[in-house]
């Protein structure tokens, strides 16, 4: 009977020389789920991926995919997993037909296989009409559906996604997420991204690393319902303004009934939160104050209740300096 199509990782560990990059981290993800792999940069979700993907040996723990061990099945593992990495390398030389041929071949794949397999791929990630381009003239959108025809071609059980949308506009974003949302069911899909809007689309379970560690895992919902949970008057108000972020925590920070301001983003609109006494004068001084600095007010909403402020929430607890 084939294994169960699921990844384990049981207190998985890699150091870079003394620097813990990935800090002892168990979870799982079930056969046929889409589960969304989430942190800041430099979390350890690359680190981690590149364990999954038999890239790089693990310091310590273990992590078995479809029932094989990483580090010693790497061959097994690499035959029941397909990786789409971060930046896909391509030749752009090859047309995408030759491409898919020229990655088969080195995976072993025969020719009647193969004969077979790429048209399979081709129509599934809407590329059919472009089997004779050349892999340098396709638009990014197109050249990240063939790393996925690649990772998809010798028809793994598992597949690990590193940000499959990166650099897509959104019509592009969207046809990519509907591809990946088809693979549930047939595949187990690890997927890594920034983007938790996407998360709350296509996947049933989340996981989020920060430095090296598990802060969270559970259902888009679980964890909206516990960012709601911190909310009230921990969590505070959302602030969004077109205005210097700095200038703007300044002046909100002196305000009476202000306990903290803290900003969540920064750019030529950026976000605050505003924790304090929530009576609801509070919400009409802030108004006041932005409106009276010449400040455009975007929103003011309670915060709490979403995944993108639980992400904020558990990754960065401090505050983030004016
Ligand atoms: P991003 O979202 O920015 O891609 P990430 O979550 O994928 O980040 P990793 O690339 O896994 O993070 O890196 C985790 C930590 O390990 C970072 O602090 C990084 O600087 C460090 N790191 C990664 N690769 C190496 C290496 N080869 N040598 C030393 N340190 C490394």
């Amino acid at each position: 009977m084939p294994h169960p199509a699921e990844i384990i990782v049981d207190r998985l560990t890699k150091t870079y020389g003394k620097f813990l990059a990935v800090d002892n981290i168990s979870f799982t993800v079930e056969s046929g789920s889409i589960v969304g792999f989430l942190g800041p940069n430099g979390a350890g979700k690359t680190t981690t991926i590149r364990m999954l993907t038999c890239y790089l040996p693990p310091t310590g723990g273990q992590a078995k995919v479809a029932g094989f061990d990483v580090f010693h099945q790497s061959l097994q593992v690499r035959q029941n997993i397909g990786y789409l990495p971060e930046s896909t390398p391509l030749y752009p030389e090859m047309r995408v037909q030759e491409y898919l041929s020229y990655r088969g071949r080195l995976r072993g794949m025969d020719h009647r296989r193969l004969r077979e397999r790429i048209p399979q791929v081709l129509e599934m990630c809407w590329l059919s009409d472009r089997t004779r381009w050349l892999v340098g003239k396709l638009s990014k959108g197109y050249r990240q559906r063939l790393g996925i025809a690649d990772a998809l071609l010798h028809n793994p059980p598992v597949l690990v996604l590193d940000e499959p949308t990166v650099g897509l506009d959104p019509a592009q974003i969207r046809e990519t997420r509907k591809l990946i949302a088809n693979l549930a069911g047939q595949h187990t899909v690890l997927l890594s991204t920034h983007i938790l809007s996407e998360v709350e689309l296509i996947c049933q379970r989340v996981i989020i690393i920060g430095r090296g560690k598990i802060l969270a895992q559970g259902t888009p919902a679980e964890l909206k319902r516990q960012s709601a949970g911190r909310g009230g008057a921990e969590a505070g108000l959302l602030v969004e303004v077109r205005g210097p972020a700095g200038q703007v925590r300044s002046a909100l920070d002196g305000l009476p009934g202000v306990e903290q301001a803290r900003i969540v983003s920064d750019g030529p609109v950026c976000v605050l939160q505003v924790v304090g006494k929530l009576d609801g004068s509070l919400q009409e001084q802030i108004a006041a104050t932005i409106l009276q600095r010449g400040w455009a007010l975007r929103e003011l909403r309670a915060a709490g209740g979403t995944l993108e402020e639980f992400f904020v929430q558990i990754t960065d607890p401090g505050a983030v300096a004016a």
